[in-house]
């Protein structure tokens, strides 16, 4: 099986889209993301994943504290240039959760302390306590076999 076509495979897998965010000596950092998924109810856990290749690896380390940030299907902009797909001119203004820069108008935004690190493969799963969580309303972007795309109500 040759790496193409794995990721082909995986690509079937629809799921929503997210920025991580996090922030060190000021300096605030997003990345793309939908490796993600829900953990534990009590203690409240999520997992993240990383790739080994990616900036925001050690910086989560560094940190020790990162957001979640659901985006909705207005945000593909924001989904673009946290994965480095487009760039932009302006400077991007972060808002705060519980002291942690989020993305504004996300669906969801979680803030997390990191509560364990595995490393398995060429990535690392970081295990996050969610300390605060704020909601908003709306559709969420989606992404499947390498395209984003939206949800469509079935009768
Ligand atoms: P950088 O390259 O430093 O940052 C990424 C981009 O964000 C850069 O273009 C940078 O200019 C911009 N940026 C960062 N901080 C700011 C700021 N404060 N203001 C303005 N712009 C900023 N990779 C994974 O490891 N795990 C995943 O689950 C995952 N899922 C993905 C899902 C989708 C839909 C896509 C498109 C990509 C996904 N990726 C994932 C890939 C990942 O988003 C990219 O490899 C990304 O470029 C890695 O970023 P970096 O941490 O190396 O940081």
């Amino acid at each position: 099986m040759d790496d193409r076509q794995f990721r082909n495979a995986m690509g079937k897998f629809a799921t929503g889209v997210n920025v991580i965010v996090t922030e060190i000596e000021g300096e605030v950092y997003g990345m793309t993301a939908n490796a993600f998924m829900s953990v534990s109810l009590d203690p409240k856990l999520i997992v993240i994943s990383i790739g080994n290749n990616a900036k925001m690896l050690e910086r989560i380390r560094k940190s020790g504290t990162f957001s979640v940030n659901v985006l909705s299907c207005e945000q593909q902009e924001e989904s673009m240039r946290f994965a480095g797909q487009k760039e932009f001119e302006e400077k991007f203004e972060f808002d705060r959760l519980a002291d942690a820069p989020v993305i504004k108008n996300a669906l969801c935004q979680l803030s997390c302390d990191v509560y364990n690190e595995h490393t398995e493969g060429d990535h690392v799963l970081f295990i996050g306590k969610v300390n605060d969580l704020v909601l908003e309303d709306g559709d969420p972007l989606i992404f499947n076999c390498g395209k984003y795309r939206r949800l469509e109500t079935l009768t």
